[in-house]
């Protein structure tokens, strides 16, 4: 089997969260030219119906729901739909997620704190416990989108919720790529660096100024391109993979794809 096969998603169901924008709606698009069926979860309709429209595929091959991924009374009518239409899963990709408020931790509040691990932790739970019975059925591959931060990058101070978030999904996955290798269910996490979507809009900075130690850089804070960020193209590829039998013995592993920025800036 050549490489070129063993990334065909061919008769496989992909389900990809915050699949509305940036790194999902990239990821969604990979695995449908991949051949998978696709069902696409965002939050916000106006992005999903968007995405659903220039994706133009035949609607055997992709669906989209409306659900909040923390929120298990709409994740499980996701799941309900994709087994009504297909009646299988064999990928998930728990990928949405917020910034959230950044700020010191005297200016944060509980409810700002929550909100983003509501979203980042709990709706990574929620994604996965409620897709376990159907990827169970023929085993699959859960992929998890963290972060640079709280894995390997630790100097942007303000972003302490957030950061505990994606450190969080690094515990949840390795906890759950043990459990569940027993039904042929693989589990990862990438953690991008910076990449370029609209995130910004779901991020609301306070009062950082002089929060972090001042570092200088030399050659722009992401060695590899001399600080141009990844494009959303770039991640779809490594979930492609991940998500495949090109993958079949990776399980429970982080992988970044930050461009050496997490090794620099640590
Ligand atoms: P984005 O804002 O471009 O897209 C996120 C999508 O998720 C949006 O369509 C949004 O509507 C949706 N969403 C938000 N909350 C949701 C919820 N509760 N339920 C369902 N959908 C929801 O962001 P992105 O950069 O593509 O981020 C995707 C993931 O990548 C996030 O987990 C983020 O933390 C992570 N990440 C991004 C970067 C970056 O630099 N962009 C770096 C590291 C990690």
């Amino acid at each position: 089997m050549s490489v070129g096969d063993s990334r065909s998603l061919q008769g496989r169901v992909a389900l990809v969260t915050g699949a509305g924008a940036g790194i999902g709606e990239a990821t969604a698009r990979r695995l449908a030219q991949a051949g998978a069926r696709v069902a696409l979860v965002d939050i916000d309709a106006a992005h999903l119906d968007r995405v659903l429209r220039e994706l133009a595929l035949p609607p055997d091959r992709a669906l989209g729901a409306v659900a909040d991924v923390a929120d298990p009374a709409q994740m499980q009518a996701a799941y309900d739909q994709v087994r009504a239409a297909w009646g299988r899963l064999d990928i998930v990709f728990a990928n949405a997620g917020i910034n959230g408020v950044w700020a010191p931790i005297e200016e944060l509040g509980l409810d700002e704190w929550n909100r983003t691990l509501r979203i980042n932790l709990t709706g990574t739970f929620v994604t996965i416990k409620h897709a376990v019975p159907l990827l169970k059925q023929q085993g699959g591959a859960i992929v998890v989108t963290a972060s640079v931060n709280g894995t390997r990058m630790f100097s942007n101070s303000g972003l302490t919720a957030y950061a505990a978030s994606k450190a969080g999904q690094v515990a949840l996955a390795k906890m759950l790529a043990l459990e569940l290798a027993r039904y042929r269910i693989r589990v990862n996490v990438i953690c991008p660096g910076w990449t370029a979507t609209s995130i910004a809009e779901s991020t609301e900075r306070r009062n950082l100024e002089g929060l972090r130690p001042e570092v200088r850089f030399p050659a722009g804070s992401i060695p590899l391109t001399g600080g141009k960020p990844a494009l959303p193209e770039q991640v779809a590829e490594l979930v492609l993979f991940l998500a495949s039998e090109a993958a079949s013995h990776i399980t429970g592993t982080e992988v970044w794809i930050d461009g050496g920025q997490s090794l620099l800036q640590g």
